[in-house]
């Protein structure tokens, strides 16, 4: 049985959940409870604060956790980050006062910053020669500055509206961050079969919400060039339409280069391009 640790409540809980019925556990409710079974899979799933989530890993207590890698790098505990889940993408940054001439890091030399990742931070100003004082400080990070706590702050952002409306501006990127899949060091042989068959699924998932399965109509006359731009899993399938002298085609296409390709495809003469979202992708 695999203990999997999932956010209470909060930004990463129901994209963490939502995965994990993508693979098949079958997970109901659960959101007012401390645990809840899987259906399909032999999981039980533990919903805890996201800052214990690491304590818990290492303890044991939890075989896997799903949380942002802001705070595995912040609380540093013995675990591994096993899989990169591309969700609740976000940055932690370093913001000053609108006001300021900042020209560079060395303006943080001697400052004060408030944050809720101490650590974080001070491996950015280590790794930049700079010593200035951290005010840890638990929640309402951005208002420090404005009531003389702070010089700076060093939060997360993601649009950068919350810096704006209390008068900062972004000047540092401390680190980039996405949800990751956290594991115990020291798992028995048959907890890490069963994490190899969820990593399978989880890759499969998250293969097929990077591609589209593409469709279109193409002149046989263009149908060499029309292929040429398709990179397909093996290669396209092609097959006669019923009017003479045009075929459809299928395709899978990465998010990535979607439009590229879709601009390519008409040049080249295809017609009733349609495009379709893929559920499971195994290759
Ligand atoms: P908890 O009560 O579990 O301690 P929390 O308040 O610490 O919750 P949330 O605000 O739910 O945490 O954020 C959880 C994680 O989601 C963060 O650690 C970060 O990785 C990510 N995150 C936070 N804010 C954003 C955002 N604006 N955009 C995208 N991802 C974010
Ligand atoms: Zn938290």
């Amino acid at each position: 049985m695999l203990r999997i640790a999932v956010q209470k409540s909060g930004r990463l809980q129901e994209k963490s959940l939502a995965l994990l019925n993508e693979c098949g556990l079958g997970i109901d409710g659960g959101r007012n409870e401390l645990k809840a079974l899987a259906r399909n899979f032999p999981a039980e799933i533990l919903f805890l604060r996201d800052d214990d989530i690491p304590q818990y890993i290492e303890d044991g207590v939890a075989d896997l956790g799903i949380l942002g890698e802001n705070v595995v790098l912040e609380k540093k505990k013995q675990q591994t980050v096993i899989e990169r889940l591309g969700f609740a993408k976000c940055r932690l940054s370093i913001a000053v006062p609108k006001g300021i001439d900042y020209a560079g890091v060395e303006w943080l030399q001697g400052k004060k910053i408030a944050t809720s990742y101490s650590r974080v931070v001070q491996d950015f100003l280590n790794r930049n020669n700079i010593s200035a004082e951290i005010h840890e400080i638990s929640g309402s990070v951005e208002i420090a500055p404005g009531i003389g706590l702070a010089d700076a702050i060093c939060d997360i952002v993601s649009t950068g509206g919350t810096l704006l409306s209390n008068g900062l501006k972004e000047v540092e990127e401390v680190i980039k961050s996405e949800a990751v899949l956290v594991a115990n060091n020291n798992l028995s042989a048959e907890k890490e079969l069963l994490i190899e068959k969820l990593l399978f699924r989880i890759k499969a998932v998250n293969k097929a919400r990077n591609n589209k399965y593409i469709l279109l109509n193409a002149p046989n006359d263009k149908l060499e060039q029309i292929i040429g731009v398709l990179p397909g899993m093996k290669s396209p399938t092609v097959m006669p339409l019923a009017m003479e002298g045009w075929s459809s085609v299928h395709s899978v296409l990465a998010e990535e280069d979607f439009w590229e390709i879709i601009h390519q495809l008409k040049a080249n003469g295809a017609q009733g391009i349609l495009v379709i979202p893929i559920e499971k992708m195994i290759l």
